[in-house]
């Protein structure tokens, strides 16, 4: 077989997979739990220390066993307050996480039977978890991309609005970081880039505005250029990576979410990003995914949890 068609063995997760692993809303939780609070340690705000707690039967929480306090590992996570089945949830990640080139709700709505709004907000929160804080090494191609298309595709209470402006570096054969920016500026993406990058770094640009910004910057990054229109100056000089990369964000866009809200727009850039940075990871993309559920991203959950969950 061709290793490019074939998938890893290590990198596979089959629905048997997933079924043995999370048969139940509870083993759902149980991981969740475990991942949060491994052995059920957790810091009992009555004992005010560690104590080791234990489910409590037809809650979604675990008990003290000093003192009976629970605890609620799903608070200020992406599920806190659904009233969707824990295992729902699981296998909507799990959805999101075998495909490269996206989902769409309406896919998730036929597969899980929930309704559309539902679908769409869970998706909303399932990509909450894919956001990444990462550095690049050179050398990088740098490009901008305009995203919302033609007025013509568009119906009528959309056209006119303004097309978004996205900003990307990418290592050759490595990861990517894709912003939206107000506009192509230096101002703009002078910030990005000297986020991810180090000083110096050898940057392959085209003859958009990013050209400008590395003149402007100097001697701290070189740069080789090419030119589309008199094709290549020499065989390096290209930006075949990040066009590739936006051509998957902008075939996944246009043939899966069909328009995407210029507020809405980052959190798909991060969905795409999340996976293509993780494509040679010799695990299931489910699993790196699954074990980010426990992250707060709800920083008032505490507050609002004892009033949220039902008694
Ligand atoms: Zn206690």
């Amino acid at each position: 077989m061709n290793r490019y068609q074939s998938i890893r063995p290590e990198q596979r997760y089959t629905v048997r997979q997933f079924d043995q692993e999370f048969p139940t809303d509870d083993a759902c939780l149980e991981y969740v739990k475990e991942k949060r609070f491994p052995g059920g340690m957790a810091l009992c705000v009555n004992c005010r220390i560690e104590r080791r707690h234990y489910r409590v039967t037809g809650r979604p929480s675990y008990a003290c066993h000093a003192c009976g306090n629970h605890i609620y590992p799903l608070a200020g996570t992406i599920f806190h307050k659904s009233t969707r089945p824990l295992r729902t949830w699981f296998f909507v990640i799990r959805l999101m996480a075998s495909t490269r080139v996206g989902i769409s709700a309406k896919q998730i709505q036929r597969e899980t039977g929930v309704t559309y709004k539902t679908a769409w907000r869970m998706m909303k929160q399932v990509r909450k978890l894919m956001g990444d804080k990462i550095y690049l090494k050179g050398p990088v191609e740098m490009d901008e991309a305009e995203f919302g298309g033609s007025d013509s595709n568009k119906p009528k209470h959309l056209r006119g609005k303004a097309k978004a402006t996205v900003f990307g570096i990418v290592e050759r054969k490595g990861k990517v970081v894709a912003r939206v920016v107000p506009d192509a500026t230096k101002e703009s993406i002078l910030p990005v880039v000297g986020e991810v990058l180090p000083p110096r770094t050898t940057i392959y640009s085209d003859q958009g505005g990013t050209v400008g910004l590395v003149r402007w910057m100097g001697q701290s990054h070189r740069l080789s250029t090419m030119n589309h229109s008199k094709g290549y100056v020499d065989g390096l000089a290209h930006t075949n990576t990040i066009d590739g990369f936006w051509s998957l964000v902008k075939r996944g866009i246009k043939g899966v979410y069909y328009q995407v809200g210029a507020t809405y727009l980052q959190s798909y850039l991060n969905e795409y990003a999340f996976r293509y940075n993780r494509r040679k990871v010799m695990r299931p993309m489910f699993a790196l995914l699954a074990e980010r559920t426990p992250q707060q991203i709800c920083p008032s959950a505490r507050e609002e949890r004892l009033s949220a969950l039902p008694e």
